[in-house]
């Protein structure tokens, strides 16, 4: 099946093919259909999926065909919102990729940066607005945006916005929205909440289902490597420099494990920079970018900064340290092998963490192939520890290692509401 074939307009087909894509992944098949007779939609997908373009595109369209002359600032008529300012800039970026040769203009609304720029833009008028849900009740309350006229609402990975304590804001933006609209809504689970906002959102959804990375791709590789802790880093530079791999993504659990780490990968002689949540945005883009551009051998980042992050074709991932929740393994291994390219995942395990690794094993339904590296073999004598979670800031460290269920947990900041800086700055990590 080609682009040509699910009815997209010429300026659309033009923008895909010059991105390069040849035919729909499996998501885009099945939704831009639907999307493009103006029906809602619910779509089991993750970030890999190719589930952007998916809703994008068809969005684009709609809005081509359903343009009104207005008299004054142009209304925003699509709304998307994301977790993570990572996501909204990518998300937006894409709108502007497939959107280069359609006359509508778009903002990313995000926090952590200086509202004005974003206030100016929003004032000019844009079609899209692709935001956090914080930053973007900002700018309702600075009445810099109106969101009463808008007809197409996305929420991506809303999984992960309930997560991260979001679904006051989230209720607070639907307020504001038009009851009569089109619905995109767009999860990785499924969870009881999830279904109850879901039920609440949208009107006889066509349901998608994509199935999710660990159990459909068979493009990643994925290997478990037994080491001691104290051995970890020394084995990690080790297979950078044995393999002399280029572009590698390493997970650790904390914040702080992830400065230290890169500390020492650059002692070792190779580049390396830190991405999670303390980290300025300026520092985050800065390091995204040289880690794209190959100017940066290896990103170190946590599970929240990592969410989302678009790197194309990522060939090696690595866990340096496996995540407490078993479910972030499979969103840290669907960073690599994305659509169709070979990819491979390793994890860097210690006694510690033999716990963890059942879990995961559990969860995908499966055992991962154990593989010791010579002269990295685990002294038997080491007896397993309690994991330290070393947060020592309940903000990113209150998520429990049995589910996610403990949103309230999440939310820094459910009362006080000290300034718009550092509300949106905690949140949309
Ligand atoms: P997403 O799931 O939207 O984050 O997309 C994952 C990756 O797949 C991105 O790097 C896209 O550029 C890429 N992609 C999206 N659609 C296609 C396609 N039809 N063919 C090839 N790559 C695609």
């Amino acid at each position: 099946m080609s682009f040509e074939s699910l009815g997209l307009r010429a300026e659309l087909l033009r923008a895909v093919s010059e991105k390069g894509y040849s035919e729909p992944t499996p998501i885009q098949k099945q939704a831009i259909p639907p999307i493009l007779e103006g029906l809602d939609l619910l779509g089991g997908a993750q970030t890999g999926t190719g589930k952007t373009a998916g809703f994008t595109l068809p969005m684009l369209q709609r809005l081509m065909a359903t343009e009104k002359p207005v008299q004054g600032r142009r209304p925003v008529r699509a709304l998307i919102l994301t977790p993570t300012r990572e996501l909204a800039a990518q998300v937006a970026e894409s709108v502007v990729t497939y959107g280069r040769h359609l006359p509508l203009r778009s903002a990313v609304i995000f926090g952590g940066v200086s509202i004005n720029p974003q206030k100016q833009k929003l004032i000019k008028g844009v079609d899209i607005v692709v935001a956090t849900p914080g930053r973007l009740l900002d700018h309702v309350g600075q009445r810099s945006v109106d969101l009463s006229k808008v007809d197409i609402l996305v929420l991506d990975e809303a999984d992960r916005m309930l997560d991260m304590g979001f679904i006051h804001d989230i209720r607070k933006v639907l307020a504001l929205l038009p009851k009569e609209k089109q619905t995109l809504f767009f999860s990785a689970t499924f969870s009881d909440e999830i279904k109850k906002l879901a039920n609440v959102l949208l009107k006889s959804p066509v349901l998608i289902e994509v199935a999710r990375r660990n159990t459909a791709s068979e493009s990643v590789t994925q290997v478990v490597h037994p080491v001691d802790k104290g051995r970890k880093r020394e084995l990690l530079s080790m297979l950078i420099g044995r393999g002399n791999w280029k572009q590698v993504l390493v997970f650790t659990r904390t914040k702080h494990g992830a400065n230290k780490l890169t500390k020492q990968l650059i002692t070792d002689g190779i580049t390396a920079a830190a991405i999670h949540g303390n980290k300025s945005q300026g520092a985050r883009t800065k390091a995204l970018a040289d880690f794209k551009a190959g100017e940066v051998r290896v990103l170190v980042a946590t599970d929240i900064a990592a969410r989302g992050l678009d790197i194309e074709q990522l060939p090696h991932v690595v866990n340096f340290e496996l995540p407490n929740v078993a479910e972030d393994y499979v969103h840290r291994i669907g960073r690599t092998g994305r659509a169709g390219n070979e990819g491979e995942a390793m994890s860097l395990v210690c006694v510690d963490e033999l716990k963890l690794l059942k879990d995961i094993e559990r969860l995908i339904k499966r055992d991962i192939p154990k593989d010791i590296i010579s002269g990295f073999t685990p002294d038997p004598s080491i007896k397993p520890e309690p994991i330290q979670n070393g947060r020592g800031n309940q903000k990113q460290g209150a998520r429990k290692p049995a589910g996610r269920n403990n949103r309230n947990n999440q939310r820094p900041q459910s009362k006080a509401r000290p300034g718009n800086q550092s509300r949106t700055g905690n949140r949309a990590r």
